[in-house]
């Protein structure tokens, strides 16, 4: 049976077992729904694992121990001897697209043993936040959904892309999108300050809009970067950081610096300041958290990547009359050849757009066939529209791995679900979960397996403040893992991105099985989430 209940059901499963309380002196006899017997479990919490049963009644988790001992049964009793059994993983930056018929069974996403999701993210989501969790709640949706309203997306609605400050009047228009958005259960604000629209705003905007949410209890503020490092002409990698926390700090909200990282061959080594930033701020008092994934290539947008603001400002006619005035092209030229520099050249931009003449293919490739230079070609391609690239060595493995080691560390695959017409897409979208796990656990033996879970996990529910998810507990949501430590890897490569991971034996959402055996049941499972009162 689907249950829809997301309000924690402690009550109601005490109750239940209560009710099948034998009368003195006769043993206790219980049944519940589904019972996974001597797996080692990981309760999310960062603990050593213990082998332990667990049974799921009406989609909760009813009992943790000895089964034997307490005389659990089931008509459904998992066998985990050997494998693992964690809290269901979420996903703390994720594109996972549940508001499309092709995205909302959240296969990529389940097959890494995600059970939910973050959404509206890098100042991109809607403030319709009642509709879209309605409509989630109506269609069905593979994995749990959390939404944040975004920035960027109420500066299109008021502003437009517009390079300009807000007006007082705009600003208000905007603060009502954010009361709506949070009255409706958003989680809170995001912002993608490196990208248009949200790039034109100030600091202080940010902090009005960050203020009005943070009227509401449990709201926070997530950050895409103004500049991560690799933004031509922009303000540099520490001033961004900065400004994320001077944004956290003045509203007094909770905050979380979305896929953590520092762009550009530039920063290689140097995560030791981006570790530092965060826990100088932490040290007096700024709750400001992160999330990473695994991977050194980034996705984003060819405009973004190649093209000024300046040159990206209003319309796209207006865009394309700059390109065809040869005074501002030339000056276009000379900046996309110094953001191609920055972000290690032509061939480290790999096209993940559907359409079929670029995806896969780089934009030196792009460049050759079409006999031009990189910064004319990309010009080309953006006066039809603007296109899905990946950039790929930005980010440092050495980087990464450091800053995993950090206690405030949540993981995300910051993965956008591919529409069905393109193949090559972002591997993160169907690996990073189990990518993290092989790389510093398995291979480095950086970190031990409870702290990455903890990381996939508990640390996550703590953060968003989850009141039944994210780990292993009775009365807790039935959000759960069954995995295989020998087989739970990645397969996603840039050359074939659409594999799905491996060694998700079972995978319960709210109870309800998921994957079964290691394939998928098609299960929509998932409920939205709104945020805590
Ligand atoms: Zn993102």
């Amino acid at each position: 049976m689907k249950s829809r209940i997301v309000t924690p059901g402690i009550v109601v499963l005490l109750m239940q077992l209560t009710a099948c309380a034998p009368p003195a002196g006769e043993t206790a006899s219980v049944t519940v729904d589904t019972l996974i017997t001597g797996g080692l479990v990981y309760d999310g919490s960062g603990e050593s694992p213990g082998l332990l049963d667990i049974g799921i009644s009406e989609g909760r988790i009813s009992f943790i121990g000895d089964a034997v001992a307490a005389d659990i049964s089931s008509p459904d009793v998992i066998d985990a001897k050997g494998l693992w059994v964690t809290p269901g993983f979420i996903d703390a930056h994720s594109h996972a697209e549940l508001d499309e018929d092709y995205g909302k069974d959240a296969l990529p996403y389940l097959y890494q043993g995600i059970t939910t999701v973050v959404l509206g993210l890098d100042g991109d989501g809607t403030s319709d936040i009642g509709d879209r969790l309605a409509s989630w709640e109506k269609n069905g949706i593979g994995v749990n959904g959390i939404a944040f309203v975004g920035h960027g997306f109420m500066r299109s609605a008021v502003i437009g892309r517009e390079d300009r400050d807000a007006t007082p009047d705009e600003l208000e228009e905007m603060r009502g999108h954010v009361r709506k958005a949070m009255e409706e259960g958003a989680f809170g604000l995001s912002t993608g300050l490196f990208y248009v629209p949200g790039t034109y705003a100030s600091t202080d905007e940010v902090i009005a809009l960050a203020q009005e949410a943070a009227k509401f209890s449990n709201a926070i503020y997530d950050t895409h970067d103004r500049d991560l490092g690799a933004v031509y002409e922009g303000v540099g990698y520490d001033a961004s950081v900065e400004e994320g926390i001077r944004i956290t700090e003045e509203s007094g909200l909770r905050g979380i610096f979305s896929h953590y990282n520092l762009q550009g061959a530039h920063n290689y080594g140097r995560a030791d300041v981006g570790a530092r930033l965060l826990n100088d701020a932490r040290d007096r008092g700024v709750d400001i958290w992160a999330a990473q994934h695994p991977y050194t290539a980034t996705q984003s947008n060819l405009r973004s990547y190649t093209i000024p603001d300046w040159a990206s400002a209003g319309s796209r006619e207006e865009m394309i009359a700059r390109f065809d005035n040869p005074e501002t092209a030339a000056e276009i030229i000379a900046a996309t050849n110094a953001m191609l520099e920055i972000r290690g050249g032509a061939d480290k931009i790999l096209f993940a757009d559907p359409r079929p003449d670029l995806n896969g293919k780089t934009l030196a490739d792009v460049a050759a066939e079409r006999e031009l230079s990189p910064a004319e070609t990309a010009q080309w391609i953006l006066r039809d529209s603007n296109a899905v690239v990946m950039n790929l060595e930005l980010y440092d493995h050495n980087n990464t791995r450091l800053l995993a080691k950090e206690p405030w560390m949540m993981t995300c695959t910051d993965g956008r679900t591919p529409r069905p017409d393109q193949p090559i897409t972002h591997p993160r979208t169907f690996g990073a979960f189990p990518k993290k796990m092989r790389h510093f656990v398995f291979e480095e033996k950086l970190l031990a397996p409870e702290f990455v879970i903890r990381s996939f996990s508990g640390l996550a529910a703590d953060f968003y403040r989850l009141p039944d998810r994210g780990y292993l507990r009775e009365g807790y949501a039935a959000d759960i893992v069954v995995l295989d430590p020998e087989t739970y890897r990645d397969k996603a490569t840039f050359g074939e991105p659409q594999q799905y991971a491996t060694g998700i034996e079972q995978l319960f959402v709210n109870g309800q099985s998921a994957i079964r055996d290691g394939k998928s049941t098609g299960a929509l499972a998932g409920v939205p989430i709104r945020r805590p009162r």
